[in-house]
């Protein structure tokens, strides 16, 4: 069978690799270089705790199935590609603002006192009055895992192809193909992955949500803190990779179309809000700032099947693209070789 895929983000990429390794021939087409879109700007927090606290039952059921699939996942892709990921279920604290918000994350889990807090995270504000302790959530270095995917997929022996944009994808009589400015790639499943901009190849309901990052680096005194904390408005994850500490800050959320262009403001007030929890921060060196677009749908949740006959979509992951990768990876694969049937509430057509 060949597949062409659309997009070389963690989406294209580990579907790819999936449809490889079942046998397929598979080329990805990549407008630019692969895995620097959103899977370069996330943080990349498996945040099934945070993230899924208003998620309905079958995205916080393919959540957990895609956190359960990581470990093995993340040993699979280091072994293949050589490559360390940095995946570590490194654990998250969800901060209370005042004593109500303490008592309302008591329904979530095991809650800590502010003491407790500091404990986990010695750098914490002092007022703090507690939080809610998530052992067990992890997080990957989006940026390594990245390259791996793309080691892993041309390992495989599939093809990627840098710089060439699908302008438009057309099916007739039961063939299908994918136009490029240098000419036209025919395949028996063509699947767009293209991520934001997945809407601007046909009648896909997704769009960009454009998010700003920071990136502080400690004075050499500073240890960076073991946990993602949550607070006040912001995550802080930190990344340790090549000798060099950076603790990410995020993210901003904006609907104002493909822009990714920095501000000051927001730049000023993740840092501000950063320091609130961690008045240390203000000795730290602003070494970052990004911004990346997450592909949203109308009501949220993935795009994952068929979209007309043998076009696939797998996008709208929104804020979860790096957590739900293994998981979408497999149905997708699954699903392109007929292997498996489509969720409804995943349908890309639920929305016509
Ligand atoms: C600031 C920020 C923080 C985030 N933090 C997290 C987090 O902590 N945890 C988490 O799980 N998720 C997080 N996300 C969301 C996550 O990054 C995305 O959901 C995920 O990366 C989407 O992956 P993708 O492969 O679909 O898209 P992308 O990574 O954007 O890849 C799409 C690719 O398609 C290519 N493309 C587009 N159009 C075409 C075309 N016409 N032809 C060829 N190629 C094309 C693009 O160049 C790009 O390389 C975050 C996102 C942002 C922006």
């Amino acid at each position: 069978m060949k597949v062409v895929i659309v997009g070389a983000g963690v989406a294209g990429l580990g579907i790819g690799w999936r449809l490889l390794q079942a046998g397929a021939q598979v080329t990805i087409l990549e407008r630019g270089q692969p895995a620097q879109g959103a899977t370069w700007a996330a943080a990349g927090m498996l945040a099934v705790t945070a993230e899924l606290e208003e998620a309905g039952e079958p995205e916080r059921t393919f959540a957990l199935h895609s956190d359960s699939l990581w470990p093995g996942f993340a040993a699979e892709l280091e072994q293949v590609s050589g490559a360390g990921i940095g995946f570590v279920r490194g654990g998250a604290l969800l901060l209370a603002g005042d004593a109500a918000q303490l008592e309302a994350l008591r329904s979530r889990g095991a809650v800590v006192d502010g003491a407790g807090a500091r404990a986990l995270v010695p750098m914490l504000a002092g007022d703090i009055p507690g939080g809610l302790w998530a052992a067990d959530e992890a997080r990957v270095d989006n940026r390594a895992l990245g390259e791996a995917l793309t080691i892993a997929f041309l390992k495989a022996g599939g093809n990627l192809l840098p710089q060439e944009a699908a302008v438009t994808i057309e099916e007739r009589g039961g063939a299908a193909w994918v136009m490029t400015p240098y000419g036209r790639h025919h395949a028996d499943a063509i699947v767009i992955a293209a991520g934001a901009w997945s809407g601007l190849l046909g009648d896909i309901p997704i769009t960009p949500v454009k998010g700003e990052m920071i990136a502080l680096m400690p004075p050499a005194s500073d240890a960076l803190p073991g946990p993602v904390i949550w607070g006040n408005g912001v995550y802080m994850v930190p990344r340790e990779q090549g000798g060099e500490k950076r603790l990410l800050v995020g993210a901003s959320m904006q609907e104002t179309g493909f822009d990714t262009s920095l501000s000051s403001a927001v730049r000023d007030d993740l840092r501000a809000r950063a320091q609130s929890l961690i008045p240390t921060l203000r000795h730290w060196t602003l070494a970052d700032h990004w911004a990346g677009l997450r592909p949203k749908s109308p009501d949220g949740l993935p795009l994952l099947g068929l979209l007309r006959s043998n076009i696939f979509v797998a996008g709208g992951q929104f804020r979860n693209g790096i957590l739900l990768a293994p998981a979408i990876a497999d149905l997708m694969a699954d699903m392109v070789l007929g292997k498996t049937k489509i969720n409804p509430a995943f349908d890309p057509k639920r929305f016509s």
